[in-house]
């Protein structure tokens, strides 16, 4: 029997038509349902590029979130959260994840985190994990001591719709099994490099035992957002007005 959630989904992925009534009656309860927003940062430090955020803005934008009630949550509650279990949530979470498992975000981004006693998800690139810039084994399980959640982001970062099968079945698989041997627990999410994804990495995913998977489609989540297309709130280096940023990338969509 489908569950009232997986009804809910159902309906709103086949529900192709909707009246100007309908639509802004939906759009009501929506704005009033509650929401995750998922931040997107990729690199804390001094590099030039829109990926990189520097640790003061970082600092700031934490200083933001928390003078505005925000509590950050670890993966673990937010997978309670998309699977419907009765749990409460603070009034008002933010997931904040990181992509690309770079060692900035251990040696920059962490030691704020702690500072400000916020928690953060990081998606790490399990092919490149003795890489010289990248996060190794022990900063990953410092990080998770001390409440960081981790979430795979491939072996190798290719685009996962553009692979054969077997491809794309390895990079989710062999990502999560080297994460888990790391850490001792399960992996249960998925950052798809690129954002990319399709039909078939989904039905992979959900086959390995991943529960959902966070795509670059702007837009926070909600209950009734597909599991396996999570939607984020990227934050770049030119980015200067976190609250605007939430409010522009984080509409519905
Ligand atoms: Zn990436």
């Amino acid at each position: 029997m489908l569950s009232r959630r997986r009804f809910i989904k159902l309906c709103a992925s086949t529900a192709a038509v909707w009246s100007i009534g309908a639509s802004v009656s939906r759009l009501i309860v929506e704005s009033a349902a509650p929401a995750v927003p998922a931040l997107l940062y990729h690199r804390v430090g001094y590099g030039r590029d829109h990926f990189t955020v520097s640790p003061e803005r970082f600092a700031a934008d934490l200083a933001f979130l928390v003078k505005r009630g925000y509590q950050a949550i670890s993966l673990d509650a937010f997978q309670n959260f998309i699977l419907d279990r009765d749990v409460k949530l603070p009034e008002k979470p933010v997931l904040i994840t990181f992509d690309d498992g770079y060692l900035d975000n251990y040696q920059n981004a962490f030691p704020i985190l702690k500072w400000y006693g916020m928690t953060a998800s990081f998606f790490v690139i399990t092919g490149m994990l003795w890489e010289q810039e990248r996060l190794a084994p022990q900063h990953i399980v410092e990080m998770a001591e001390a409440g960081m959640s981790f979430g795979s982001h491939t072996v190798t970062h290719r685009s996962l719709s553009e692979l054969a099968e077997e491809e794309a079945l390895s990079e989710l698989a062999d990502s999560k099994v080297t994460l888990e041997s790391i850490l001792g627990t399960e992996i249960t999410f998925v950052a798809y490099p690129k954002g990319s994804y399709n039909q078939r990495t989904i039905r992979l995913a959900s086959q390995l035992g991943y529960v959902g998977g966070f795509s670059t489609i702007n837009g926070r989540c909600y209950k009734d957002t597909p599991d396996f297309i999570l939607r984020r709130i990227p934050i770049f280096g030119f980015d200067r007005d976190l609250a605007r940023v939430m409010a522009e990338r984080g509409r519905l969509q």
